[in-house]
């Protein structure tokens, strides 16, 4: 290793070693890190002790705040007890199995999901919706029908980086250069009304645009071929983006009635983020699998969980004498610390009813966001539900025209709001901030963070007028 020079300083440090997820390196290397040191609550500090409001709740997730001293007490504990051992062949641990039946009986009771059945644990929303996609195929092979492989996602949903789950994820940006999607995926349209929805068509009519849509890809696939149906409650990544009247009512029997599995990713609205338990509960939906992850244990250790259904089950159940054990899986799974974090988190987020405060405190955030950058030039839509919002830019206001620009509004914005003091986030697909604060924010920092906000939006006025006239 070479030696480092004196005033070599961690930022140096960071270029040198660090290579960034989802991050441009030529940016980077320009503009270089932003190190953060610690953090409570709703707000965390940089290195150079400047004190941000994250109105992100890091990538979603945070969902009890940071810093909270009884989830380290737990985590040591947990460590100090078993530090590891893996659920491989039939080992166990209390933890695991605790969090499992807490999931289970959650989905049961805040959903009305008594249909699911099993969990499956991971360490990444990505590596769950690995699982499903590779369950799928198992389930699909054990019960007789090879041909039945192919997923359907949609253009703008999420679903993550690895191998199957970019694939499922419909935002191109994930897909340059790496040779993706993988064969078998297909991207249905956007259910985004306020920018895909045409002039002059009514939200009932684009649902029913939408829903056609995806018939006719059954019809031409054929059923036979299609094995699920992936879809996020309400897209976040690709743009905080709420399903369009009546969507999953119209959607789910056609599902249902071609023998399509519905996988429902409920990695970011699982736990409360919509103000409601789950999306599964939020949209009335009836799921064969929910994916789950970042609020589970709010970010304080990696854990992701795949929830299946009896029906699925009981195909893997009847046929494993003849193929034997299932070898899928991976060493952390089930981590009992990990399982132990998920479960002093979700007695947090029960005890401080932050479900209850996200749903109070989302309209309040709406209403605030609305009044203070509603009327902006360039802003074309105020929207959320619970703490899941999201600030559309337009580079005209009257014909809605989308920015042309590689980098767009809400990443010029993004970058100013850290120099006020507010974390939020820039989005890849559409040109949306969107803001998913931790459950646990209060009135005042909502009003602060907004507040900071709206200054960096009005910093960034300039800017945005060059990019709209580009
Ligand atoms: N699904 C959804 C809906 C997500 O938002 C994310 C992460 N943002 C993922 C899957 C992937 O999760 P991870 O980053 O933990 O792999």
């Amino acid at each position: 290793m070479t030696e480092m020079p004196r005033n070599f300083s961690l930022a140096d440090m960071d270029r040198e070693a660090l290579f960034h997820p989802a991050t441009s390196i030529a940016d980077h290397l320009k503009n270089g890190p932003l190190i953060l040191s610690d953090a409570h609550g709703a707000r965390i500090k940089d290195q150079t002790g400047r004190v941000l409001v994250d109105l992100g709740a890091g990538l979603w997730c945070v969902n009890v705040g940071y810093g909270r001293t009884e989830i380290a007490e737990a985590a040591a504990k947990a460590i100090t007890d078993l530090s590891f051992y893996h659920l491989f062949g039939s080992s166990s641990n209390e933890s695991a199995i605790r969090l499992a039946d807490r999931v289970l009986s959650l989905l049961r009771e805040k959903a009305g999901a008594r249909h699911l059945s099993k969990v499956f644990f991971g360490t990444s929303g990505s590596d769950a919706n690995d699982t499903n996609y590779k369950l799928v195929r198992y389930y699909n092979n054990l019960r007789g029908k090879p041909q039945k492989k192919k997923v359907i996602s949609r253009l703008g949903g999420y679903h993550g980086t690895t191998l199957a789950s970019a694939s499922m994820t419909g935002i191109p940006a994930y897909h340059v250069a790496f040779d993706l999607p993988v064969e078998g995926v297909f991207h249905t349209s956007c259910p985004h009304y306020f920018r895909f929805g045409h002039e002059g068509e009514s939200e009932e009519a684009f649902t029913e645009r939408l829903i056609n849509e995806i018939k006719d890809l059954i019809r031409r696939e054929g059923a036979e071929t299609i094995a699920a149906f992936i879809a996020e409650p309400v897209i976040g990544s690709g743009g905080v983006c709420l399903p369009p009247v009546g969507y999953f009512a119209r959607l789910q029997p056609i599902l249902a009635e071609n023998d399509i599995l519905f996988i429902a990713d409920e990695v970011i609205t699982g736990f409360g983020r919509l103000g409601s338990w789950f999306g599964t509960a939020h949209f009335d939906l009836k799921p064969d699998i929910v994916t789950l992850a970042k609020g589970l244990t709010s970010a304080y250790f990696p854990v992701s969980a795949s929830v299946i259904s009896e029906e699925i089950w009981a195909v893997l159940e009847a046929a494993s004498p003849q193929y034997g054990p299932v070898m899928h899986g991976s060493t952390y799974a089930g981590h009992p610390v990990g399982a132990a974090i998920g479960l002093v988190n979700l007695d947090i987020i029960e005890r401080e009813r932050l479900v209850e405060n996200a749903a109070e405190l989302g309209p309040y955030m709406l209403a605030r966001l609305t009044e203070r950058v509603g009327d902006h030039p360039y802003v074309g839509n105020v929207r959320g539900t619970g703490l899941m919002l999201g600030v559309e830019f337009v580079a005209d206001k009257k014909t809605k025209r989308a920015f042309a620009a590689k980098t767009g509004p809400q990443r010029v914005v993004a970058k100013n709001a850290i120099a006020e003091g507010v974390l939020v986030r820039g989005l890849p697909y559409i040109d949306v901030n969107a803001f998913s604060p931790p459950l646990s924010i209060t009135r005042d920092e909502i009003d602060e963070g907004v507040e900071r906000y709206a200054r960096a939006l009005e910093l960034s006025t300039p800017a945005i007028r060059d990019l709209a006239a580009q």
